[in-house]
C-alpha cells in the first residue's frame, strides 16, 4: 500500500488547501472517464482514499502515528448506496474544478463515541487578605452533570439506546452519486443519528434524551496563599459532564483581587505610605502602621528624609506554592510640614534659626545677611 502523502504528491506537512489542490488535480488526471490507461481507475480510487483520510485532521493524526493500521474501522463503514443529497455533493466536488473557491469543503464527519465535556470558566472576586493568606471558599457553579435518572444514556429506564437503522451503527454513511464523470462515493455523517450510531426511541424524561442536566453545584475550593488577580485555579473534573461516557471537563476559577484602602501589591512586596511630622522625621519616633498581619510598630529613625522608604522584612506576600517565603513591606515616608505655626512654635523655631545663624556666621559669612533679614528684626 503506497503512502498517502506520496499518492497525493505532497509533503507530510501539507496544509488543507495544498491537499485539496493536489487531490483535485490528480482526480481529474486519473478519472476513469478521462483516463483510459490500465490502472487509472485503481489509482483514482487510491487517491480518493488518501484524500479522505488526510483531509480529516483526526484520521490524519492517526495515520501519521500508526499508518494504515491506525485507521481501523473507518474503512469498514458500510456503503449505504445512494442516500440522496446529490446537489450537495455535486457542488462540493465540482466547485473546485473551475478553480473557484478554496474554502467551503463541506462538513467532515463529526467525531462519534465518547466526547469529553467542556471546560468551564468561573470568575471569582476575593478580598486582599484572602489573596495574601489563602482561604477555603464555597462557590456555586452552574454546570452539566450526567443525568442521574438515565445514567447518561438519554434513554428511558429499561429501554436503552438502539442501533441506528440508517447507518447500522457506524455513524457514517457513504453516498454514491452519479455525475457526468462517473460514480463517486462520499462519506458523510449519518443524518439519522448525528454520527453516534445509536438512536433513542424512548428518551429519558428527566434530561430530554440529552444524558446530561444543568445543575448548580456547591463546591468548596481551596484558594492558596499568594494568589493575585489573573491567577487561574484548575478544579479537575468539575467542568461539564462528558457525553456518551466521555470524561468531564475541568473548571477554571479566574481570580480578581479587590484593592485594599491602604496596602498595594508589587509582586511579593506590599507597598504603603505613612505620614510623619517634621519633628518625628528629625528626632525619630516609633509609630503604628498597618500590615497584612495587622497593626505593627515601625521605628522612624532620627533624621529620616522625606520620601525615604522603610522596610518591614518578611511582612509581604507569601510566595504562591511556597508560602514560607514572603516578600517585604516597603513603607514610603511622607514628611508633613506645618502650614501655620502657633506663636510659641514660631518663637522656638526662630530661636533655632538664630542659633543656626550664629553658627553660620562663624563659617559662612555670605549667609549672615540672609538670616539677619529673615530673623533679625525680632532679635
Ligand atoms: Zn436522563
Ligand atoms: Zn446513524
Amino acid at each position: 500500500m503506497a503512502d498517502y502523502y506520496d499518492l497525493l504528491g505532497v509533503g507530510r506537512d501539507a496544509d488543507a488547501d495544498t491537499l485539496k489542490r493536489a487531490y483535485r488535480r490528480l482526480a481529474r488526471q486519473y478519472h476513469p472517464d478521462v483516463n483510459k490507461e490500465a490502472g487509472a481507475e485503481d489509482r483514482f480510487k487510491e487517491i480518493g482514499r488518501a484524500y479522505e483520510v488526510l483531509s480529516d485532521p483526526q484520521t490524519r493524526a492517526r495515520y501519521d502515528q500508526f499508518g494504515e493500521a491506525g485507521l481501523g474501522g473507518a474503512a469498514g463503514a458500510p456503503d449505504m448506496g445512494d442516500m440522496g443529497g446529490f446537489a450537495d455533493l455535486f457542488e462540493t466536488f465540482f466547485s473546485g474544478f473551475g478553480g473557484a473557491s478554496a474554502g467551503g469543503g463541506g462538513g467532515r464527519p463529526r467525531r462519534r463515541g465518547p466526547q469529553q465535556g467542556d471546560d468551564l470558566r468561573f470568575d471569582l472576586t476575593i478580598s486582599f487578605e484572602q489573596a495574601v493568606f489563602g482561604e477555603e471558599q464555597e462557590i456555586k457553579i452552574p454546570h452539566l452533570e450526567t443525568c442521574g435518572t438515565c445514567g447518561g444514556t438519554g434513554a428511558k429506564k429499561g429501554s436503552g439506546p438502539t442501533t441506528c437503522a440508517t447507518c447500522g451503527g457506524a455513524g457514517q454513511v457513504r453516498r454514491a452519486t452519479r455525475t457526468p464523470f462517473g460514480s463517486f462515493t462520499q462519506v458523510a455523517e449519518c443524518p439519522n443519528c448525528g454520527g453516534t450510531g445509536q438512536v433513542i426511541a424512548d428518551p429519558c424524561t428527566a434530561c430530554g434524551g440529552q444524558g446530561v442536566q444543568q445543575v448548580r453545584k456547591k463546591l468548596r475550593i481551596n484558594i492558596p496563599a499568594g494568589v493575585d488577580t489573573g491567577t487561574r485555579l484548575r478544579v479537575s473534573g468539575e467542568g461539564n459532564a462528558g457525553l456518551r461516557g466521555g470524561p468531564s471537563g475541568d473548571l477554571y476559577v479566574f481570580l480578581t483581587v479587590k484593592t485594599h484602602p491602604k496596602l498595594r501589591r508589587d509582586g511579593l512586596n506590599v507597598l504603603s505610605e505613612v505620614k510623619v511630622s517634621y519633628l518625628q522625621a528629625i528626632l525619630g519616633d516609633t509609630i503604628e502602621v498597618e500590615t497584612v498581619d495587622g497593626n505593627q510598630e515601625l521605628e522612624i529613625p532620627p533624621g529620616t528624609q522625606p520620601t525615604s522608604v522603610l522596610t518591614l522584612t518578611g511582612q509581604g506576600i507569601p510566595k504562591l506554592g511556597n508560602p514560607v517565603a514572603r516578600g517585604d513591606q516597603r513603607i514610603t515616608v511622607t514628611v508633613q510640614l506645618p502650614s501655620r505655626l502657633s506663636a510659641e512654635e514660631r518663637e522656638l523655631l526662630e530661636t533655632l534659626a538664630g542659633h543656626h545663624s550664629a553658627r553660620g556666621k562663624q563659617h559662612h559669612h555670605h549667609n549672615s545677611g540672609l538670616f539677619a533679614r529673615l530673623f533679625g528684626q525680632k532679635g
